[in-house]
């Protein structure tokens, strides 16, 4: 694991470009696609087949993405436009027609020159019975020397035209057009249609409500047709995130479509009048992309899914790569890309670009990977690219991207800032000085939220001990919310306590408690600082409160690794610790940025007793206790060999 990978720094300074200006975007979507290299030739697999696919990730890792780059790749000249027709006969189930791409505008036209042309001469016509009566008329007046005739011929004229006028039949002559549901032109790629969070009416068309249902007035059945994503996908792709939130009965509904290639019509409102008019089946066959984390696709339609499965791919996407020279371009690339997207940030000088890639190490949360979730990190480009902005600058530096990355924290982090802040306020924590029994431990919020990058905040921990009422009946009483973990790791360290202590914890009641602790605070990773705390406790020596920890202790007093070492890190630095003490298994993983770099020790532990020598405050009582442990340990390498 330890292959020696250049420092950003250097690499960057390496790189033959002023700025990611010199970067080649390439055109086509696929290439813009960074680290998803498996994922892609089979999605390109896919496309040239016309199977559908399930993408299996994180969210903002590019599976949209993906979907979208397959349009290039599905065969070509097969598409087609959709119109729907009145049908006399029926005039709920309009018909439907499907011609080439770009002939379906010509159509429509051609019938409203030709219903215009028949609106004509139907006036014309109007006009020349009316001329006619009030003509004949005239002459009948005439000849009959009678003035009342005339005014009978004008009657009977104007009763005449209001009847035609107004008759529905002669009006709606217009709704012989037909509506366009679906157009193309001629030299369209395939469609590509997101219907991520699309309610029915928009997934699977809808037929409008006409307010006027009677008298003439109301709008054809036809004309009030809307198209769905699944029509409008049709010999295109359709893209669906988080498949699982659609409804059972709209997942059913897909089914159908794929295996039918076509779907009818009708109104989804129950009470409209739209819900009379189905039409006939409409052409929709489209390639499925059905999107979502792990739990999304368990929890999905099985019948759907498998149908997929049988007739397509399931894939799981990256969400980090290696860091190496080849991806650490690729990340350049991609803010490249996102700059020119955006059009309107300026390009990023390489010293920027050092921390984007730091970021990226250090938001995929491993040691020697690059971060893939690439939506956050795009945003972090905009907010960067944003600050240059509006100071008039074009071109975005390493100050920017710092001064972005405070702006755009994440909730679980704003929140965090503020208890910090609060616990400073009300001293629920020390950063100095030395106390018996407390401990400033660490801890992650919004582990469970699905963030790219936990949150650390400073968990103070205090412990105190009594003689227990009855012998060997010594309680463990722990408060707060994380009382059962508290419990659970002195439990599983009362070896320890025993072997460092020389004490029975069978004879005490030790009593626990964290304080303000809230909601989200993952604490499974405290048993070295609650082990701290009580071991301090027992032996009435006072904790230094410059230290923070975090590690979680075996029942033989090792000290083992956590998660989010890096958040906790970042947390004692922000509270204003002086030392923190992390598990030496995750030394390593520690990613500081140019904000945080430098401004505490850290210092590795594989043991307690490591812990103790720092955090513990050098008296007399200590070196009691270290003299014992050594004692303690030389008697078990005595005992060893006679075994
Ligand atoms: P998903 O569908 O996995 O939630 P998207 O494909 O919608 O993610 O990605 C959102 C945006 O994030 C993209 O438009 C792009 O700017 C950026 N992005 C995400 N993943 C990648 C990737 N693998 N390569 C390049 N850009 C990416």
């Amino acid at each position: 694991m330890e292959e020696n990978i250049e420092s950003v720094e250097e690499w960057v300074s390496k790189l033959d470009i002023e700025t990611t200006k010199d970067i080649h975007v390439p055109k086509l979507l696929f290439d813009q696609v960074i680290g998803q290299d498996q994922a892609g030739e089979i999605v390109k697999k896919a496309a040239l087949q016309r199977r559908h696919v399930i993408l299996i990730g994180e969210p903002g890792t590019g599976k949209s993405m993906l979907a979208q780059s397959m349009v290039d790749f599905l065969p070509k000249s097969e598409l087609e436009d959709i119109l729907v027709f009145p049908n006399p006969e029926d005039p709920n189930k309009p018909k439907i027609k499907t011609v080439p791409a770009g002939k379906g505008k010509e159509i429509v036209r051609q019938y409203q020159i030709k219903a215009e042309r028949e609106k004509r001469d139907r006036s014309r016509s109007i006009m020349f019975v009316i001329f006619s009566v009030v003509l004949l008329g005239i002459i009948a007046a005439i000849v009959l020397r009678s003035i009342t005739l005339i005014f009978f011929a004008i009657m009977a004229a104007a009763f005449l035209y209001m009847a035609m006028a107004f008759n529905p039949v002669i009006r709606n002559e217009k709704a012989m057009v037909p509506k366009l549901l679906v157009s193309h032109s001629s030299t369209d790629k395939p469609p590509f249609v997101d219907s991520t969070g699309a309610h029915s009416g928009a997934l699977l068309g809808d037929v409008r409500h006409d307010p006027f249902q009677s008298g003439g007035l109301e709008t054809p059945a036809h004309e009030r047709v809307e198209a769905g994503n699944i029509h409008k996908a049709h010999k295109g792709v359709l893209f669906i995130d988080e498949i699982n939130l659609l409804r059972p009965e709209d997942q059913q509904a897909i089914l159908t479509a794929l295996q039918e290639k076509k779907y009818p019509i009708s109104g989804q409102s129950e009470r409209s009048a739209g819900a009379m008019v189905q039409t006939e089946p409409v052409p929709c066959d489209f390639v499925l992309v059905a999107a979502g984390n792990y739990d999304a696709i368990r929890n999905m339609h099985p019948a759907l899914r498998s149908r997929i499965r049988g007739y397509g791919y399931e894939v799981v996407v990256n969400d980090y790569m290696d860091d190496n020279d080849e991806n650490r371009k690729k990340l350049v690339q991609f803010i490249a890309q996102e700059v020119e997207k955006d059009k309107k940030i300026p390009h990023f000088d390489k010293s920027a670009i050092v921390e984007i890639i730091k970021e990226a190490q250090k938001r995929s949360g491993r040691r020697n990977k690059l971060t893939l979730r690439l939506r956050e990190l795009g945003g972090l480009v905009r907010v960067a690219g944003d600050i240059a902005v509006s100071q008039k600058r074009n071109i975005v530096t390493a100050s920017d991207v710092i001064a972005a990355k405070a702006l755009s924290k994440p909730l679980e982090q704003q929140i965090a800032d503020k208890s910090i802040e609060i616990k400073k306020i009300y001293k629920t924590f020390r950063t100095e000085g030395s106390v018996v029994g407390m401990v400033n431990g660490l801890a992650v919020v919004g582990a469970d939220t699905g963030m790219a990058e936990y949150t650390g905040v400073v968990l103070p921990i205090v412990a105190e001990v009594t003689p227990a009422e009855h012998k060997g009946a010594g309680n463990i009483i722990a408060t707060g919310k994380l009382g059962d973990i508290a419990k659970e790791a002195v439990l599983n360290v009362s070896a320890v306590f025993k072997k460092i202590t020389g004490k029975d914890i069978s004879n005490m009641d030790i009593h626990i408690q964290f304080v303000g602790t809230y909601e989200g605070v993952e604490g499974d990773s405290a048993s070295v600082s609650i082990a701290t705390a009580v071991i301090s406790a027992i032996e009435n020596i006072p904790v230094d409160q410059s230290v923070a920890m975090t590690g979680s202790l075996s029942v033989r007093g090792d000290v083992l690794p956590v998660g989010g070492v890096t958040a906790k890190v970042e947390a004692a630095i922000e509270a204003g610790m002086a030392k923190v003490i992390v598990p030496e298994l995750n030394y390593n993983d520690i990613i500081l940025d140019a904000e945080h770099i430098n401004r505490i020790q850290i210092i590795p532990a594989r043991t307690i007793e490591d812990v103790l020598k720092v955090a513990l405050v050098n008296s007399p009582e200590k070196d009691k206790l270290f003299d014992r442990i050594a004692s303690i340990i030389n008697n078990a390498k005595i005992i060893k060999p006679q075994k």
